[in-house]
């Protein structure tokens, strides 16, 4: 499935084809930080198909417990997350499905990390909502 993609203010802009399938929520608290929300959900794009139009992500270099280095690109303007993807060799780029135009169509298929779930964050659908603030 092709998708493209911008940041909040629009200076960084990408498009990419990715497998819906591999659309996930990731629990950790690297992502919970990194993100400012209780979750991150984000679906792979091989790195041959991933193609930067406009602007130049910020690099921010992640180090995991275990050790992993992640590299992260987000706006350096509006600070929105864009992508992560190896430091070395990217094979794939793990990108934001916030940031996607298609988000709608990207309903995550598994979730990772559940361990540091927030324990409020699978119950949205029972709080009280209203369509705009
Ligand atoms: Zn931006
Ligand atoms: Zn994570």
């Amino acid at each position: 499935m092709e998708v493209d993609g911008s940041c909040h203010c629009g200076r960084i802009t990408y498009r990419a084809v990715v497998d819906p399938a591999k659309a996930s929520i990731c629990h950790c608290t690297d992502c919970q930080t990194l993100s400012g929300s209780p979750y991150r959900s984000s679906v792979q794009a091989p790195a041959a198909t991933f193609r930067l139009l406009t602007g130049q992500p910020k690099i921010y270099i992640k180090t995991a417990e275990s050790g992993t280095k992640r590299a992260h690109g987000f706006c350096a303007d509006c600070g929105a997350p864009v992508y992560a993807t190896s430091v070395t060799e990217p094979q794939a780029y793990s990108l934001r499905i916030g940031a996607l135009r298609q988000r709608a169509a990207l309903a995550p298929r598994r979730q990772i990390w559940c361990r540091s779930a927030l324990p409020w964050s699978a119950s949205l659908a029972s709080l009280p909502g209203v369509e705009r603030q």
